[in-house]
């Protein structure tokens, strides 16, 4: 009797090349955890490479 419920019209992934994490559908960004880090420092001038 009970049909499946279709929260998830489309399955959307991070935005970076390669990256197939799947987003949630409460993350605007586009980007999955760990490349919305990256994002943000890419909007953001360049910082000064530590060396190690
Ligand atoms: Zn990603």
């Amino acid at each position: 009797m009970s049909k499946k419920i279709r929260l998830i019209r489309k399955r959307r992934v991070c935005k970076i090349r390669g990256c197939e994490q799947i987003l949630s559908i409460y993350n605007p960004e586009g980007y999955c955890h760990a490349h919305q880090q990256f994002a943000m420092t890419q909007s953001l001038p360049p910082q000064p490479v530590l060396k190690h």
